[in-house]
C-alpha cells in the first residue's frame, strides 16, 4: 500500500517527468495556446517538491502531502491549469483524509475525486479537448483495476495507459474549453497540452515510461 512517503516519491517522479517534458509541453501549447504550459507546470512541480520535502513525512498522512501539493500548485502554476490541477489535488486529498495508507481502491477514489474537482471547476466534458480527455478514461481504468484487486501501482499503471490513449484521441478534436477554443476549427490536428501533462504525471506516479 501507499504511505505519505510513497506520495512524496510519486510527486518527485512527477516533477522530474514534467521537467524532462517541459519543452514538449511548451511546443504543444504554442500550437493551440500561449506557449506557457511547460513553464507553468515545471514551476509548479518544482515548488511542490520543495514544499513536500520540508514535511516530516513519517508523521504525515498521504492526504496531508496531497493537500500541500494542491495549495502549492494553486499558488504557483497560474493560468487555467493551475486552479484545475490545484482543485484536483485538493479533492484527491479530501477523498483520502484520515487514511494512513492507500490501497488500490483508495487511489482510484482519489483519482475520481480529482476528476470531479476538475469538472466542477472547469465545466469541461470528454471531447472538449482538455485534460479531462486524459483524466476521465484514466479514472474508469483505475476503478476497473481496483475492482479486480489491483494495488496502488497496478491501479496507477492502468490509469496511465488509459490516459495516454486519451491524449492521442485529443488530436482530431476541436477545442471547446480554454484558450485553444479561441482557435475554433484551427485547434484540430494538435494534441492538447493539458491532457498530455496529465498523462505524463500519471505515468510518472505509476513509474511507467512516459
Ligand atoms: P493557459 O491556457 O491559461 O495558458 P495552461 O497553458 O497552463 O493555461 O493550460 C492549458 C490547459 O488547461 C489546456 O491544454 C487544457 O488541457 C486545460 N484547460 C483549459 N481550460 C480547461 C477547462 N475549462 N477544463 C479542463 N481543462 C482545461
Ligand atoms: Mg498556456
Ligand atoms: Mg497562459
Amino acid at each position: 500500500s501507499c504511505t505519505a512517503s510513497d506520495v512524496v516519491e510519486a510527486l518527485r517522479s512527477g516533477a522530474a517527468t514534467v521537467a524532462e517534458h517541459r519543452d514538449e509541453l511548451v511546443r504543444l501549447d504554442r500550437e493551440i495556446g500561449d506557449a506557457d504550459h511547460g513553464e507553468n507546470m515545471d514551476r509548479g512541480f518544482r515548488a511542490v517538491l520543495t514544499a513536500v520535502e520540508q514535511m516530516d513525512v513519517d508523521s504525515e498522512s498521504p492526504g496531508a502531502v496531497l493537500k500541500k501539493a494542491a495549495t502549492t500548485l494553486i499558488s504557483t502554476v497560474g493560468g487555467a491549469s493551475g486552479p484545475l490541477y490545484g482543485t484536483a489535488f485538493l479533492r484527491a486529498a479530501t477523498a483520502v483524509t484520515d487514511l494512513d495508507e492507500l490501497d488500490g481502491s483508495a487511489v482510484a477514489g482519489a483519482l475520481q475525486a480529482g476528476l470531479e474537482g476538475v469538472t466542477a471547476r472547469g465545466k469541461a466534458v470528454t471531447g472538449d479537448k482538455t485534460m479531462v480527455d486524459a483524466l476521465s478514461p484514466a479514472v474508469e481504468a483505475a476503478k476497473a483495476a481496483a475492482a479486480s484487486g489491483e494495488g496502488p501501482s497496478g491501479v496507477l499503471a492502468a490509469a496511465s495507459d488509459a490516459a495516454h490513449q486519451g491524449v492521442a484521441a485529443t488530436e482530431p478534436l476541436v477545442a471547446r474549453k480554454g484558450r485553444a477554443s479561441y482557435l475554433g476549427e484551427r485547434s484540430a490536428g494538435h494534441t492538447d497540452p493539458g491532457a498530455r501533462s496529465t498523462a505524463l504525471l500519471l505515468s510518472a506516479f505509476a513509474r511507467r515510461q512516459a
